[in-house]
C-alpha cells in the first residue's frame, strides 16, 4: 500500500514504522521537523495503571509496556541511536494505613493481571527520598520504565528511514480529501492517510466530524543535572522524577487546560521545588533545560483511532495525551492493521465512533 502519515511525532513515526515493516511505501509529512511537537520532550515515564479493577484499556496498556523493551531494542539496533529506554521501575510513597492496605491487596492482584512477570510490592522508604515523604514506606512496581522522549523520537525516525520511509519536513498538511492531503507544497494521494499530527490533528479532522474532536493540555517540565543512574523513577505529590541514562533527571509536569504564556513560567518552579523536597539529592542540582509542550487530548480522553467518517481512506492516530510513549508501538501496529483491514482488538473507548457518540 501507499501510505501517507501526517506528523513526525512518536505516534506518526510508530505508525510509519509498523506500515513499513508490512512492506508499505510510506511518506511522512511534518509541518516542522521530527519531534517538533510534544514528542520532543524530556520526561518519558512509561508507567502502568494500578493493577486492579482490570479492564480492556488496562490490558492494552499492559501489553504495550510489557513488550516495549523489545520494540526499542530493535529500533535502536536499526538506527544506531539510543532511545534511553530502561525498565527501572517506579516508587510511590504510602501516606496512610488505608493506602498501605490497598497496596497489599494490589500486590496480590498484580501477580494475576501482570502475569507474574512484574510486581507491585511494599518496601521501606529508600534513603534517596526525604523522610517525611513516605511515612509508611513506598510501593515499588517493577513494570514501569523510562525513555528519553526526544532521543527515542529521533531513533524511531531514523529506523523508519532505514526501512525506506520518506520523511518530508516543513511540509504542512492543511486539508484532507478522499485518500488525499494537500498543503502549500501541493497535493498527494495514497491508499491510506494516517492523521497523527498531535493536537493539530484535531483541527485537520474537525471539518469532517460532528463534534469537536479534542484539544490541547499544556505541560511543563525541567531537566536537572544530577546522576541517579538506574534508580527507580518516583511519583510523589503529583510530581514525576525520572532518572535518565545520560546523568540527568527529568521532573514534571504541569497539566494546564488553559494558559496565557507560551514556553515555561512560574508553574514549573513549583514542580521543581516539590521534586527537590522529595529527593534531597536534587536540592542543588542545576537546571539544564526548561521545556513545555502541548499534549493532544481527545474529547473523551482516550486514544482516538480509526477511519474518519465521510472521508475515504483517512484514519486517525490521535489522542496520545499523557501516555503517548508508553503506548506508541502498539498504537502503530493497531493503526497499520486497521488500514490493511486486518482484525484488531482495541478497547471500545479507543475508537473514533466512541469519541463521537453523544
Ligand atoms: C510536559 C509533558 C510531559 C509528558 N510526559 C510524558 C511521559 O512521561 N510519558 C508519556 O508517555 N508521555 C508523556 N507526555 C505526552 C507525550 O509527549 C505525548 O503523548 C506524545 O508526544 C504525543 O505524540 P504525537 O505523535 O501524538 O504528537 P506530537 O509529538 O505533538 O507530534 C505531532 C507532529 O505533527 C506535526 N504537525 C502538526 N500539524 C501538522 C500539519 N498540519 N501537517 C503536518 N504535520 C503537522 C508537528 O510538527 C509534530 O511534529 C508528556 C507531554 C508533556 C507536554
Amino acid at each position: 500500500m501507499q501510505v501517507i502519515v501526517i506528523g513526525a511525532g512518536i505516534w506518526g513515526l510508530a505508525c510509519a514504522y509498523a506500515c513499513a515493516r508490512r512492506g508499505d511505501k510510506v511518506t511522512v509529512y511534518d509541518a516542522a521537523t521530527v519531534g517538533a511537537g510534544a514528542s520532543g520532550g524530556i520526561v518519558g515515564a512509561l508507567a502502568p495503571h494500578v493493577p486492579d479493577q482490570w479492564n480492556p484499556k488496562k490490558q492494552f496498556q499492559f501489553e504495550a509496556l510489557d513488550t516495549a523493551h523489545r520494540f526499542w531494542r530493535d529500533v535502536d539496533a536499526a538506527s544506531g541511536l539510543q532511545s534511553g529506554y530502561g525498565r527501572i521501575g517506579r516508587l510511590q510513597p504510602i501516606l496512610s494505613q488505608k493506602a498501605l492496605a490497598l497496596a497489599a491487596a494490589r500486590s496480590q492482584s498484580a501477580l494475576d493481571v501482570w502475569q507474574g512477570k512484574y510486581h507491585w510490592q511494599v518496601e521501606d522508604r529508600p534513603e534517596t527520598m526525604a523522610s517525611d515523604t513516605a511515612p509508611l514506606g513506598v510501593v515499588r512496581d517493577t513494570l514501569s520504565a523510562r525513555i528519553n522522549p526526544a532521543k527515542a523520537t529521533a531513533s524511531l525516525a531514523l529506523a523508519c528511514q532505514v526501512l525506506g520511509v520518506t520523511i518530508l519536513e516543513n511540509h504542512p498538511v492543511t486539508a484532507l480529501s478522499d485518500h488525499g492531503v494537500s498543503g502549500p507544497w501541493g497535493i498527494a494521494k495514497a491508499d491510506a492517510v494516517i492523521v497523527s499530527a498531535g493536537v493539530s490533528g484535531f483541527d485537520l479532522i474537525a471539518p469532517h466530524t460532528a463534534l469537536n474532536p479534542g484539544s490541547g493540555v499544556k505541560g511543563q517540565a525541567a531537566l536537572l543535572d544530577a546522576d541517579m543512574g538506574d534508580h527507580p523513577q518516583i511519583y510523589a505529590d503529583g510530581v514525576y522524577i525520572i532518572p535518565h541514562s545520560n546523568g540527568t533527571v527529568a521532573v514534571g509536569s504541569t497539566s494546564e487546560n488553559t494558559w496565557t504564556v507560551d514556553g515555561t513560567d512560574h508553574l514549573l518552579d513549583t514542580v521543581v521545588a516539590k521534586a527537590r523536597a522529595i529527593c534531597p539529592i536534587l536540592a542543588n542540582a542545576p537546571i539544564l533545560h526548561r521545556w513545555s509542550g502541548i499534549r493532544p487530548k481527545a474529547r473523551r480522553r482516550d486514544p482516538m483511532l480509526g477511519p474518519v467518517p465521510n472521508l475515504r481512506g483517512i484514519y486517525t492516530a490521535l489522542g496520545a495525551f499523557k501516555i503517548g510513549f508508553g503506548l506508541s508501538h502498539k498504537i502503530g501496529e493497531v493503526v497499520a492493521a486497521q488500514i490493511h483491514n486486518d482484525p484488531v482488538e482495541i478497547p471500545d473507548s479507543f475508537t473514533l465512533d466512541w469519541h463521537m457518540a453523544k
